[in-house]
Order: structure tokens, then C-alpha cells, then sequence
């Protein structure tokens, strides 16, 4: 059972089932339909194995009831061919029915002999179907199952108080586990799942509310609103004058309601004497930049440093050239640090972070490498936080002397549960609001053949003196391919379709002086097109560029879609994206059709997480906190936000957990941290 992590009884009684199958009336063979996922008993009849021109084996075992056929399927697994050796044995079998001419098939179908079913007898139930790995045979996992259940379930501790229970509406945890496994009727065991489920959300919300608290009691810094570049005091009788004052002359542009809220709340964090531990949701173009520069400019203006990591250094150096472009006139001096600047220049950027000649710092992971030392750093802002983990935000952290304030900005918008479930332990601000004068982009889904229409009116817009975007296709096998393709389209589109345009390439391949150079260039207008991957996905920013058009554009994410759509509509031009693809699977097809309806990064991200799952909607270096036994964040958002209202209620009248009544509870958050722990430090 090890080699399903299965060491202790209690791994085994929370190792549940995958689904079930109610085997009390199965329907007799000659029922069967093809397209649909169903439950065959029978016995063996016949077993064939061929060999494949491709030197492989294809095994075929049909299986009657008496009323009619189908056959089992499976493709070079020759070792199953010894299982059904004897024929005449009765199976049982599961999988997508499917018609080959006029026999239905199973192919690879899920496979159990019931003569080595310890319990054949018990067969007429609802049976628990568990996850498996090679080697392992149902029948061995279920029975370990219902010895667990049957001698240990006596032992089982009850965590959660009986009133807290009720309050909730929930199952006892035996009984819960009990029908997990062996469930009576399928409402049973949705009550037991909706227990089990519950308690799941409920720790992990625990151990993140418990942190968001605790950090929040910490000592940190205390920036005070009217320590501005105001030496005159007119503005002191209304403290936060001064510094919203300087807000307005530095920003070029009126804020919206939505930054302006949220900048509120920021000053709010970063005025009390705690560190600041706040996340910023906004969707692409909503402004984050300038929100993060007005909390750095409460720090600096306090006497502290800021620094500001993105993930790419295409980011870093956008955030850069805008954060100087603003702070520069206010006599605030804004330091680059990468990892591509040469050793001279990187030397006298570690210089002035420490010696504090430089009051921001802007660059990309290299911010938290070792050499790195700040004079006083009072703000530390992270954008794009899903590239990062949770342990550079610390890193960042530790840089500061007493603990910084933490905003973290993330543009690829989540459903609201995956925020709860992956930044529990944060403060949410959301920006939901674009800037005014933006005329929503228009997005289109063209298919291949209609190509050249869609380089006219590229050309068209071209000429009224708007630049383009082409995003190349993604080619997952490795840089080097991905590279030919931008090439290829750079040429095509250079020589061929735009001979008379000017037409810039950006790779991952290129050296970070020849990408800056390129952008630099498109920005100032002195390319028409730029021919790009994915390396274009965040945070570029030039409003001119008024359409995009993706190449194979079904085969991209949602989220990547999305990303990408948001580097047009910048400007005050009608903006365009047009999605070129021959959609093959009914999932792009179905990401083509969304993207074509909404702008909307949320109802994006909704359909996202549908379509792909929490794991991969969150990046995988957040999931491990995804990784439930038994929940599941889109079926059971509901039971999420109970959970977490549940949490906060006991924290507020027992915050560290010390009631007797708690203590179950309180020694499942403790396993829970030390595990996390030990999972951080491998
Ligand atoms: P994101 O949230 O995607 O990081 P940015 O901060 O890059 O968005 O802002 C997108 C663009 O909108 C930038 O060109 C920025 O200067 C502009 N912008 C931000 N806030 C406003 C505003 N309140 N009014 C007008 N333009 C704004
Ligand atoms: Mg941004």
C-alpha cells in the first residue's frame, strides 16, 4: 500500500473514493449503448492478441451475460492477457462504450475479477471504486478499506465540537467516514462527503486566517499620510491631504474610483503599526501600476525605500521606465536591478540600494538574491505574484529590518474561491474598474483561410498610423522550435505580406539587451508590427498598439488568451484582437468562442477553472495547497465560503485555539504547518 502513500490506518480511511458504482441493478448486455461511460458484468468468452504493424499488441477479451456482447479493449498491455488466461471468468468492467462496425467496445476499461473479490457475495451494492496505481488491484484497497472501517473506526477522534456541528449542519466524522466508504444510499454519502469536504476548507482556512491575524499583531512599520514633501504644513490638519496632494501632481492622470478605493485601503494597512500583507486583483489594464507607485510614495516620502519584483525582465524594465518617468520629476531617484545588467552597473545598483541613494529598486528575482541589501526598505511590491512563490515573498520580506509592508499584485484574475483558497492569508483589494476612454477591443475568431483578410485590415489600421501585434504559434516542444516559429512569421510577415513595414521580432532566445532594444523601439513607433511569443504575455504597454492578431490561437489558455488580449486596448483607439485558429477539440473551440463574447478577466477566469482546473488556473508553484483529498473548488465554492466564515468566527472567540473544546482542532492546524513546513524545506 506504500505505493499509494498509504502507511497508517488512518492514510487508508482517508484515501477515498474516486466514484462509486451502484451495482444493484446493473443492465444486461444487450441494453448497452455506445457513447456512454457504463458497467458491464459478465464472463470471459473469448480472448484474442495481435500484434500491430507498430511491433505492439493489441489484446482483445470479449465478455457475455447471455443477453448479449461487448469486448474489452486494451493496447499493448500484453500482461493483462495472463489475468484472463483462464477464461470463463466472471468480470467486471467499466469505461466509455464505444461501436466498433456493429460490436460495442471498452477500451482500456477498468477491470475486476470477482473470483479474487474477497467479498463476491457483498457484490450487489453500491462499491466503492478507489484511485489506484500500477500493481495494485481494486479488490486489495477495498478491502483494506473495510477492514479499516470495520476494527479501527471506534478509534477515530471526533475533531470538531458536537454544537460547532450542529451550528453547521454537519455529520459526525465516524459516521461520515463510514459512508464514504461503504455508502447505504448516494444521499448518505453526499452528507458524509459534505463533512468531509467542510472540515478539509476549514483547517486550511484556519491555518491561513490564523496567519493573516497573526501577522497583523506583529511589529512593522507605522507610516504616517502627512510626511510629504509638504514643508509648509498647510496641508496638516487633514493628515492624508498632503500625500494624496502629491499623488495628484505626480499622476498624469485623473485616478479611477476603483484605484482610488483601493489606495485608501492601502494607506489605511500601511498606516497602522503592523506589516502591511495585502493583495491587489485587477484585471489587465486596470491600473495597478500606478496604485503600487502611490503606496511607494508613502514610503519614501517617510524616510523608507520600496522595491517593486516582477517575473520577467521585459516587466521590470516597463516598470522601470514608467515608475522613473514619474518619480523623477519629483526628484526620487528609481534603481534597475536584473540578473542581465552587466557586473560594473549591477555593482553600483547593489551600492545605492544599501547605501539607500536609491529610494525604489525595481527588477526581477535577482531582488532577492543574497548579494542584495537595502538601507531601509519599508515596502516591498510583488507583481504578477502567481510566477512567484510564497517563499520569495518572504525572501523580499527579510530584506527590510523590521518587517516591510507586502503589497502583492496579481493581473491574471482567479475566481474568487481560488483567491480564498491560494491568498487566504492576505487582504483583498480588488480594482474593478478600467480607466475611462478605453473603447472595449474587439475580438474576433477567424479561421485559417481567411488569413489575408485579416492582414488587410491590419494594413488598414497600419495606415492610419496604429502598430500590431502578431503573436506566433505556440510550439510546446522547446525554445528552439518556439524560436524558429517567431522566425518564420518574421520573415513571412516582413518580406512577404508587409514588405513596406517596419517589423520588429521578440523571442525568449534573445539577449536581454537585444529585447530591450526591440521594445524600446516598438514603443517609440519605430517598428509598425512586432512578431512575438508568449514573451509579450505581461505587462508591455504601449498604447498605440491598437491590434493583435494570435496565430493558432486555440492552441493557448484561456488566461494566456486573456494575458495576451490585454497588451491591446491601451490607448484611446478602437482595438482589435483576432484570433486565427482551426480549433480541432470542442474545449479550444469553446475558449475561442468565450474570448470572442467577454472581456470580462473574471467570468474569463470562471471558465477557466471549468475548463482546466484549480491546479493549473493557479500555477503550479501555488498548488500545492490545491492538492484536496476530497474537495473540489468548483463544485464546492459554497461549502468554501462556509468554511471560511466558519473559521473566522471561532478565531474571533478563540484566537489561538487554547479551549479545551478545541484541542483536536488545534493539533490537526499544528500537523498541518509542520507538514507544510517540511514540504517548503524540500
Ligand atoms: P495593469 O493593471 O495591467 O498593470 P497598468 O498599470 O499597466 O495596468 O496600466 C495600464 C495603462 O493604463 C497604463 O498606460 C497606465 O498609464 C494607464 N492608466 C492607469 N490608470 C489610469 C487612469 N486612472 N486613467 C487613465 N489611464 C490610466
Ligand atoms: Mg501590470
Amino acid at each position: 500500500m506504500h505505493k499509494l502513500g498509504l502507511r497508517t490506518v488512518g492514510d487508508v480511511l482517508f484515501h477515498f473514493p474516486r466514484r462509486y458504482e451502484d451495482r444493484r441493478n446493473l443492465p444486461p448486455l444487450k441494453n448497452l449503448r455506445a457513447g456512454e461511460f457504463a458497467t458491464i458484468r459478465g464472463v470471459i468468452d473469448r480472448v484474442e492478441t495481435r500484434p500491430t504493424r507498430g511491433g505492439k499488441v493489441l489484446l482483445k477479451a470479449s465478455v457475455t451475460d447471455g443477453t448479449g456482447y461487448c469486448t474489452l479493449v486494451w493496447f499493448n498491455q500484453p500482461w493483462i492477457a495472463k489475468r484472463l488466461q483462464n477464461a470463463e471468468r466472471e468480470v467486471i468492467a467499466y469505461g466509455m462504450v464505444r461501436a466498433n462496425d456493429m460490436r460495442l467496445e471498452i477500451h482500456a476499461p477498468e477491470l475486476e475479477m470477482l473470483d479474487e473479490e474477497e467479498d463476491a457475495e457483498a457484490f450487489a451494492r453500491i462499491v466503492p471504486v478507489y484511485g489506484l496505481t500500477e500493481g495494485i488491484p481494486q479488490w486489495l484497497v477495498r478491502k483494506a478499506a473495510a477492514s479499516a472501517i470495520e476494527y479501527f473506526l471506534d478509534a477515530v477522534e471526533e475533531p470538531l465540537p458536537k454544537l460547532f456541528r450542529e451550528e453547521q449542519d454537519l455529520t459526525g466524522l465516524r459516521w461520515s467516514l463510514r459512508q464514504i466508504h461503504q455508502p447505504e444510499t448516494m444521499e448518505e454519502q453526499k452528507k458524509a462527503r459534505r463533512r468531509l469536504v467542510f472540515e478539509e476548507f476549514f483547517y486550511l482556512q484556519l491555518v491561513a486566517q490564523m496567519r493573516r491575524l497573526q501577522a497583523k499583531r506583529e511589529v512593522g512599520i507605522k507610516f504616517d499620510p502627512a510626511a510629504t514633501a509638504d514643508p509648509t504644513g498647510l496641508f496638516g490638519d487633514q493628515r492624508q491631504r498632503g500625500i494624496w496632494e502629491e499623488i495628484h501632481s505626480m499622476l498624469p492622470f485623473e485616478l479611477t474610483g476603483a484605484q482610488k478605493r483601493v489606495i485608501g485601503e492601502i494607506m489605511a494597512d500601511m498606516e497602522r503599526p503592523h506589516p502591511m500583507n495585502r493583495l491587489v486583483q485587477g484585471d489587465v489594464g486596470s491600473g495597478k501600476t500606478a496604485v503600487a507607485a502611490c503606496a511607494m510614495l508613502l514610503a519614501v516620502r517617510n524616510g523608507y525605500q520600496a522595491a517593486m519584483m516582477a517575473p520577467t525582465e521585459i516587466l521590470a524594465d516597463q516598470h522601470y521606465i514608467n515608475l522613473h518617468r514619474l518619480f523623477d520629476p519629483l526628484g526620487i531617484s528609481v534603481q534597475p536591478l536584473s540578473g542581465k545588467l552587466p557586473a560594473q552597473k549591477k555593482r553600483k545598483a547593489l551600492q545605492q540600494a544599501e547605501s539607500g541613494e536609491a529610494r525604489i529598486v525595481v527588477g526581477t528575482h535577482a531582488l532577492v538574491q543574497d548579494g542584495v541589501k537595502f538601507q531601509r526598505l519599508g515596502l516591498a511590491v510583488i507583481d504578477e505574484q502567481h510566477r512567484f512563490g510564497v517563499l520569495q515573498r518572504a525572501a523580499l520580506r527579510a530584506k527590510g529590518e523590521v518587517q516591510p509592508d507586502v503589497l502583492v499584485m496579481t493581473a491574471t484574475p482567479i475566481p474568487r474561491t481560488l483567491t480564498m483558497a491560494v491568498y487566504g492569508d492576505l487582504d483583498l483589494s480588488i480594482i474593478d474598474e478600467l480607466p475611462p476612454g478605453r473603447t472595449p477591443i474587439k475580438t474576433h475568431w477567424r479561421r485559417a483561410h481567411e488569413r489575408e483578410k485579416v492582414y488587410d485590415g491590419v494594413e488598414k489600421l497600419l495606415a492610419e498610423g496604429r502598430q500590431a501585434y502578431f503573436v506566433c504559434p505556440m510550439i510546446a516542444e522547446s525554445d528552439k522550435m518556439q524560436t524558429q516559429a517567431a522566425e518564420d512569421l518574421h520573415y513571412r510577415l516582413s518580406n512577404q505580406v508587409f514588405p513596406n513595414r517596419r517589423v520588429g521580432l521578440l523571442h525568449g532566445q534573445m539577449k536581454a539587451t537585444e529585447k530591450e532594444d526591440v521594445m524600446l523601439k516598438f514603443r517609440a513607433h519605430e517598428l509598425d508590427i512586432l512578431v512575438s511569443t508568449v514573451v509579450i504575455e505581461v505587462g508591455v504597454d504601449v498604447p498605440n498598439a491598437s491590434v493583435m492578431v494570435i496565430e493558432d490561437a486555440n492552441r493557448f489558455g484561456l488566461a494566456q488568451l486573456h494575458q495576451l488580449r490585454g497588451r491591446v486596448g491601451r490607448g484611446q483607439h478602437q482595438s482589435y484582437c483576432i484570433l486565427v485558429g482551426e480549433p480541432t477539440k470542442e474545449e479550444s473551440e469553446e475558449r475561442l468562442r468565450i474570448m470572442t463574447e467577454t472581456t470580462d478577466g473574471f467570468r474569463i477566469a470562471e471558465a477557466d477553472l471549468r475548463l482546466r482546473g484549480p491546479g493549473e488556473v493557479a500555477g503550479t508553484k501555488q498548488s500545492g495547497n490545491l492538492d484536496f483529498k476530497i474537495a473540489d473548488l468548483i463544485q464546492d465554492s459554497i461549502l468554501l465560503e462556509q468554511a471560511r466564515g466558519a473559521a473566522l468566527h471561532l478565531l474571533e472567540r478563540d484566537p489561538e485555539l487554547e479551549h479545551p473544546d478545541h484541542s483536536r482542532i488545534a493539533t490537526r492546524i499544528r500537523d498541518i504547518r509542520r507538514e507544510s513546513a517540511l514540504a517548503t524545506i524540500s
